[in-house]
């Protein structure tokens, strides 16, 4: 069940027609459905930021915990070696316990201070916590915004669209497979939405670039589908040259001198009368 070419090209208009309205109606509401996706993929950012900023914190109240552990237990070495101080059997015992109370009273400042950064770093991580709270929350109010004003464009033209989605794969159902295939990817390249165009004023009605008469007469005859060698789109028929509008202006001017020859014509008649 072989469709010829003219068949085909005839089919491809009809479903280009209706892309086309799809398309006219997908841009009324603009960029707003964009824009919303942006806003939403913003706020993911956001709140993804605000989960590591708490991580962050967990982490450093964390080594604090391990920190401050770590000076209770210096501190009671320390307790430990000066109780063995008190019973040393000389000197040397004496200089080397004093030696390791030394270093664990070094240990436990190192620890202190280190706890205090962290303390420090927990602080600039709450203020970035709070302008960042402040950036989600404007974000919201402006999504809210954006997505009421696209709820009202969808619910005005969803209706129009559902039609036209519907006229669209009855008319998709008529064009084979690899034909379809084909004139989706197209569309889909092109801003205008526009894969299947007619020639008009002997150019490419996509592009606008010039169509050779040698080609026009060839889509005209509809034997093979034709693309345009510049934009690539299928070129499905030729619009007959309008007449140009030079000769319509001489017309009138025939007309008028006609008439008044008529009217000199009448006027004379009734003056031989
Ligand atoms: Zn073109």
């Amino acid at each position: 069940m072989e469709q010829s070419i003219e068949k085909k090209l005839n089919n491809l208009l009809k479903l280009q027609i209706i892309d086309s309205n799809i398309f006219d109606i997908k841009k009324v509401r603009g960029a707003l459905p964009e824009e919303v996706q942006d806003l939403e993929d913003e706020l993911i950012g956001y709140n993804t930021r605000l989960d590591k900023y708490n991580e962050k914190i967990t982490n450093l109240n964390q080594d604090i915990d391990d920190l401050k552990n770590k000076v209770s237990e210096a501190k009671k070495l320390i307790k430990k070696y000066k109780d063995q101080q008190m019973n040393v059997r000389n000197n040397r015992e004496f200089d080397a316990i004093s030696k390791e109370i030394e270093l664990q009273e070094l240990d436990s400042k190192l620890f202190i201070k280190k706890s205090g950064e962290n303390e420090i770093k927990i602080e600039a991580i709450k203020v970035d916590i709070k302008s960042t709270k402040k950036i989600i929350k404007e974000t919201t109010v402006v999504l809210k915004a954006k997505k009421n004003d696209l709820n009202l464009l969808s619910a005005e033209s969803q209706g129009e669209e559902d039609k036209l989605l519907k006229e669209k794969i009855k008319a998709a159902k008529r064009i084979e497979s690899s034909l379809l295939l084909g004139y989706e990817k197209l569309v889909e390249r092109q801003r205008n939405g526009l894969a299947v165009v007619k020639v008009k004023r002997s150019a490419c009605g996509g592009c606008f670039n010039i169509v050779p008469p040698q080609r026009q007469t060839e889509i005209k005859e509809k034997k093979k589908i034709i693309l345009c060698e510049y934009c690539g789109r299928i070129l499905a028929d030729v619009i007959a040259e309008e007449i140009p509008t030079k000769t319509p202006v001489k017309r009138t001017k025939r007309t008028s001198m006609k008439v008044t020859k008529k009217v000199t014509k009448k006027v004379t008649k009734k003056a031989s009368k």
